[in-house]
């Protein structure tokens, strides 16, 4: 078995070396430090015999044709946030790397299905505040008028960037036929929580990404002198809005596994001696299972009406931004569950509170499921971001075995 799980975690040191510094990772997509990583990447493939393109949206792909056209993706993506840790994102790249040395190993060069590396292009949105750009272009989910807006804090558009890398904005749709003869998408990614920290177990196997409801609620009372006014004849918005504060956390128990944040709140006039005449608040809500997200929408909703009425204030509501949930595939969440089981006792089904590029293959189709790894400190998008080198090496080896899997299932299902 020529799978080499420590030369990954060399090679993320390398890596680490090359494009970070003491503040952390600084592969920020489209610029010079990312154009070095994706050239250490291509070195890092050059003893295989794989054919390497970039494609319509700058996405990498290295292609190792196997007897079938039918394809086994791996994807993983080497952009990080501004000081950024060390594994988000290319610990999936890296270790896709090393499943590709041992397939081609194992079959000399022509495994019985074809496998495909993908290296997404700004999966971080760092720059332009949009996340999973180059597989949202590819999976068509990309809104081209609003990706087209988008500006950096210097000023350079999104087109702009792209066209620097030889990216043509309006073609960048173009990238589907990547999809083509995807049989499959898997990804390896740090978990960036808490869960399979505090369960103290190395590997668990991703059920899907949240379905994700962004609201502001705004409560609307009158302002009134805070010394004249008896407390029997206030309108007072801000009381209205802090009973919410309390009912999330009852709406998020009443569902099972979902999430309710309200993140922020603005008070009118906001002054010490005037009662509150508007609040805003904003309220995010996660939930793997699509019925239960608008159950939990709609119990917000209701209670807003019946603190505004209690208050006598009014409450209207606002959509920022909504996405549905991903399931992941049934089929290949036991694969992963069995992956993880033959490399530790004990596996774990979780669901992924943050969005990933696999949301996108998902999205577009294709049967896809996560391995996630334990990360340290339960903390990501920060250079202390960590996990420890035995669970590297544990994921890549139970990732590996996925892979075999998952080839296994793509020729059975011909
Ligand atoms: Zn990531």
């Amino acid at each position: 078995m020529p799978l080499d799980p420590k030369r990954t975690v060399a090679e993320l040191k390398e890596l680490r070396a090359l494009t970070g510094d003491e503040n952390g990772a600084q592969r920020v997509a489209f610029t010079p430090t990312w154009v070095k990583a994706r050239a250490w990447l291509k070195e890092k493939l050059a003893g295989l015999p794989v054919e390497t393109h970039v494609d319509a949206a700058g996405n990498f792909w290295a292609t190792l044709r196997g007897e079938s056209e039918r394809a086994l993706l791996i994807g993983g993506h080497l952009d990080s946030v501004p000081n950024g840790g060390w594994l988000d994102g290319c610990l999936n790249v890296v270790a896709g790397v090393e499943i590709l040395r041992r397939v081609n190993e194992q079959f000399a060069g022509k495994p019985p299905v074809t496998v495909r590396l993908v290296d997404w292009a700004d999966e971080e949105g760092a720059r332009f505040g949009k996340s999973l750009f180059g597989s949202s272009a590819c999976s068509g989910a990309l809104d081209m008028d609003e990706a087209r807006g988008l500006k950096d804090k210097q000023g350079v558009t999104l087109p702009e960037a792209l066209k620097v890398i030889g990216v043509d904005f309006e073609q960048v749709k173009e990238s589907g036929v990547e999809l083509k003869n995807a049989a499959a998408y898997i990804e390896l990614h740090i978990e960036q929580g808490p869960v399979l920290l505090d369960l103290d177990l190395p590997l668990g196997a991703v059920l899907g990404t949240f379905g994700v409801e962004r609201h502001a609620i705004t409560f609307h009372g009158q302002a009134a002198h805070s010394g004249s006014t008896p407390m029997n004849r206030r309108k007072d918005a801000f009381l209205a809005a802090a009973k919410m504060s309390e009912e999330i956390y009852r709406i998020a128990e009443r569902s099972g596994n979902g999430v309710c944040t309200i993140g922020s709140c603005t008070t009118k006039p906001g002054i010490v001696t005037s009662v509150v005449e508007e609040c805003r608040i904003t309220l995010d809500q996660r939930h793997l299972d699509a019925a239960k997200l608008a159950t939990m929408l709609r119990e917000a909703k209701e209670a807003s009406e019946r603190f505004a009425k209690e208050g006598d204030v009014r409450v209207s509501w606002e959509r920022i931004w909504q996405i549905e949930p991903r399931p992941f595939h049934p089929e290949l969440i036991d694969l992963c569950d069995a992956a993880i089981k033959e490399t530790v006792p004990v596996s774990h089904r979780l669901p992924s509170g943050p969005l990933h590029d696999a949301a996108e293959t998902c999205g577009a189709g294709v049967p896809t499921v996560m391995m996630f790894v334990q990360s340290l400190h339960g903390i990501s998008h920060n250079k202390i971001e960590d996990t420890k080198e035995a669970h590297l090496e544990l994921c890549v080896s139970a990732f590996d075995r996925l892979a075999t899997k998952t080839m296994a299932w793509v020729e059975r299902k011909r």
